[in-house]
């Protein structure tokens, strides 16, 4: 059978999309199946789904279509009528093999309890060269906004030692940078003999050779002391963090159920940015949440403008329904949310050339990802997007770079001649 996977969402997505190719890998049958792996996050995501399982039913009409992921374990009958022959929840993603096969002999498999993450596992990452590691699933948070950990299950971690043999694999297979990611890191391993903690995790990790280590997202309170004493010492540790805010005004924080305030924000970002070398960061922000006025709006500009992300991700509100904040009074009209979303864009272009700018004739360490326009175009280890002129090195190494210029949304450097690769 021919597999095409679609994949919607998040990091953790796409590493379960990879997860699911090697699982289908030699699936016996004639024909295409097309999996489309979903996203709850926000209405738009949702919508998205929707529309290409209806593309895809529209011009593949003989093609097995099965639709997996958070809106699969949301809302299954409206995928099913936009045209999915097969609905897999997340808690049965890692058994989609043994549901397909019998649903292709007309029969269905029982749904199980939650999986352990031990049993989750990847040889490679066909779709980039910085691999994507998951290591946790599932969060007890419980923002009054979110529909994922509705539809993520209970807290489950990696074991170290297992994230570790993974690695090990990831590197061997040439991937010279590992993404480590959760749907909420700050809450790994809390579900595990003994409590490891994320830093403990990473001290596993950095046994390792050959490969850097970067975070994807990671909640305020996930940037504790231990861990910005350890990215401060460990070069092979990017220094670079995405760290949600969502509000810079504690009375909206606190009506979206989030376990900080914008002060302790403020001062975590702070003491990374000051301890660790070349540090720089990145924040998701929410406009429009019910109950926020102007005043609001202005303290989470403020906090921005005085922090300096060098990446911006703005969500205006989208109420999910099941989710309590769609209830709340308040609501923000759209037109209001999509001129502080502008705003934001506009502050958020502004901060990041900011950024940038303070790194000009410094060396850098891009990693070869793309070909753009002649030039080579990478991730440095802080996040910077550099461009590089064209250099006679493979895809996936790491280059010392002094930068030169910065364009808006990447920085153009030179190779620096007498710098170790
Ligand atoms: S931390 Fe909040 S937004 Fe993130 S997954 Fe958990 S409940 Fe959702």
């Amino acid at each position: 059978m021919r597999i095409i996977t679609h994949t919607l969402g998040c990091r953790v997505n796409h590493y379960e999309s990879q997860m699911i190719r090697e699982k289908l890998q030699g699936l016996p049958g004639q024909g295409e199946l097309h999996v489309v792996n979903t996203c709850a996050v926000t209405g738009l995501a949702a919508r998205k789904g929707r529309k290409l399982i209806r593309k895809l039913r529209r011009e593949h009409p003989r093609a097995l279509i099965v639709a997996v992921g958070c809106q699969a374990t949301d809302s299954p009958e409206e995928l099913r009528n936009a045209g999915a022959d097969l609905v897999v929840p997340n808690r049965d993603k890692a058994r989609i093999r043994e549901i397909i096969l019998a649903h292709l002999k007309g029969g269905t498999v029982q749904t199980r309890s939650w999986p352990s993450l031990a049993g989750e596992r990847i040889a490679r990452d066909t779709e980039q060269i910085r691999a994507n590691l998951k290591v946790q699933d599932g969060c007890s948070v419980g923002c009054t906004f979110c529909k994922t950990w509705q539809v993520r299950g209970p807290l489950r971690s990696k074991p170290p030692a297992v994230a570790r043999e993974e690695a090990e694999c990831l590197a061997a297979a040439g991937h010279p940078e590992l993404v480590i990611c959760g749907v909420n890191l700050a809450q790994y391993g809390r579900d595990l003999p003994g409590r490891p903690t994320l830093v403990d995790l990473l001290h596993e990790m950095l046994q390792v050779p050959g490969i850097r280590i970067r975070l994807s997202s990671l909640n305020p309170e996930g940037v504790t002391r231990e861990l910005i004493s350890l990215f401060a010492e460990e070069p092979r540790l990017c220094p670079y963090l995405h760290v949600p805010l969502q509000s810079g005004d504690d009375r909206i924080l606190q009506r979206m159920g989030r376990p900080y305030t914008a002060a302790e924000y403020r001062e975590r970002i702070g003491e990374f940015l000051e301890k660790v070398p070349k540090a720089t960061f990145g924040a998701d922000v929410m406009v429009g949440f019910p109950g926020e006025d102007e005043a609001a709006f202005r303290r989470t500009y403020k906090l921005l403008e005085e922090l300096q992300p060098l990446r911006l991700h703005i969500f205006p509100f989208s109420p999910r329904p099941g989710t309590p904040a769609a209830a709340f009074p308040h609501q923000v009209p759209p037109a209001v949310k999509r001129e502080r979303a502008r705003t934001l864009e506009e502050l958020g272009k502004a901060l990041s050339r900011r950024v940038q700018e303070r790194f000009l004739g410094q060396v850098l360490r891009p990693i070869l990802e793309e070909r753009v326009d002649g030039m080579w175009r990478g991730h440095a280890e802080n996040y910077i997007i550099v461009a590089l002129p064209y250099v006679g090195y493979p895809r996936g190494t790491i280059l010392p770079a002094r930068l030169t210029e910065v364009r808006e949304s990447f920085s153009v450097g030179v190779m620096e001649d007498n710098g170790d690769l």
